[in-house]
């Protein structure tokens, strides 16, 4: 694997602003649903401009099933 020299274990995807609306580039709707409440809280991803991404707790386990089973499998230290 190679996640560049800084990258990280908590691969991010990067969204394209163009194909979000206004709200869920400011993050107060989910990327995936856009629903605006309840809340987006999961953290799935960012913009080219370091802004994050959310969405709804259903589309982030739609979204990325591997990844957050990896962060739930991590034991705890
Ligand atoms: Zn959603």
């Amino acid at each position: 694997m190679n996640w560049g020299p800084t990258g990280t274990a908590q691969d991010m995807l990067t969204f394209d602003p163009d194909q979000l609306s206004w709200a869920q580039r400011e993050g107060d709707a989910c990327v995936v649903c856009h629903k605006k409440w309840p809340r987006p809280r999961v953290r799935v991803g960012r913009l080219p401009d370091d802004s994050a991404v959310l969405a709804c707790n259903d589309c982030a386990e739609a979204l990325m099933p591997a990844s957050l089973a990896t962060v739930v499998a991590f034991p705890a230290r």
